[in-house]
């Protein structure tokens, strides 16, 4: 499987998929996520937890990165330049990828390859990478924040959140696991945590994205606490380029 990943790298077989985020008070899109899968000659649609790991182990985490990156700002330059609004786009980046300062320039290499605008690409990173905090991640870090390109904390509050980063790194953005936001309408510590993030975030002027919003309790709870941004199954999943521009469509009728 491991030589079938390389190959697929190379071969077009990887596609990425655009899961939408909206405000929570309007609806009105902000921004996509792209969500790597691989079409497998034989085995079908794989999802990332079915090959990521593998793409760690075998050293091709990067050579993987370098492409979902070129691919989300391409697909990005191609939506703005048809007249398409979709706002801004977040890629997710592996904390192995963050020990290699490579990453800046194959990032530098899609933004200058697409034309689009840094400040439009937002780069999603797990606590992990913050926790093996290393020279070379956080000069990677530092260099993202010149070139402008945004910085969000995926899974937030999942790792070890040291709230010390927070103040050091200055994210544009904090997402909240989804399995915080999946308890909201069970749990009231849950709610008490969802309720304590988007706070946190306001006082530090950050962004706050619910991630995994599955049911209308949920978006409602979310919103009445004031959090910003949602993305979920509620609002839409993960889409190919096609039917994200017939879900836009739709929802403009
Ligand atoms: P993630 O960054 O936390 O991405 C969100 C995952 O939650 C996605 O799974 C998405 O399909 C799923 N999801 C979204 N809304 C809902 C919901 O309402 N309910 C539920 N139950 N799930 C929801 P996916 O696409 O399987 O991706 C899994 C993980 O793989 C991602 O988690 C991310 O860490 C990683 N990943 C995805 N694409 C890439 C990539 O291009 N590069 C790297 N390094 N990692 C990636
Ligand atoms: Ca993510
Ligand atoms: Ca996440």
């Amino acid at each position: 499987m491991e030589q079938e990943l390389a190959y697929a790298i190379g071969h077009d077989q990887l596609v990425l998929h655009y899961q939408p985020q909206v405000c929570a008070k309007t609806g009105e899109m902000v921004a996509v996520e792209a969500l790597v899968r691989w079409q497998h000659p034989t085995r079908g649609l794989l999802y990332p937890a079915q090959f990521i790991g593998l793409a760690e182990e075998s050293g091709r985490i990067a050579e993987m990165g370098v492409w979902t990156l070129r691919e989300a700002c391409r697909q990005l330059a191609d939506w703005s330049a048809r007249g398409i609004h979709i706002g801004n786009m977040a890629v997710n980046v592996s904390a192995l990828e963050f020990r290699d300062h490579r990453l800046l320039d194959s990032l530098q290499a899609a933004l200058d390859a697409s034309g689009i605008p840094p400040q439009r690409l937002e780069i999603e990173i797990t606590e992990s990478v913050l926790m093996a905090e290393t020279e070379t991640s956080q000069r990677i870090i530092e260099r993202l924040r010149q070139i402008g390109v945004g910085i969000a904390i995926d899974d937030f509050g999942t790792g070890y959140s040291s709230l010390a980063y927070l103040k050091r790194l200055r994210p544009n953005q904090l997402k909240i696991d989804r399995s915080f936001v999946n308890d909201t309408a069970t749990d009231s510590d849950s709610r008490a945590i969802v309720k304590g993030v988007v706070g946190l975030a306001e006082a530090l002027s950050l962004n706050v994205v619910a991630e995994g919003v599955e049911t209308e309790e949920q978006r409602a709870f979310l919103q009445d606490i004031g959090c910003h941004t949602l993305q979920g199954y509620w609002i839409a999943k993960p889409l190919t380029v096609e039917a994200l521009e017939q879900w836009l469509l739709n929802r403009r009728t």
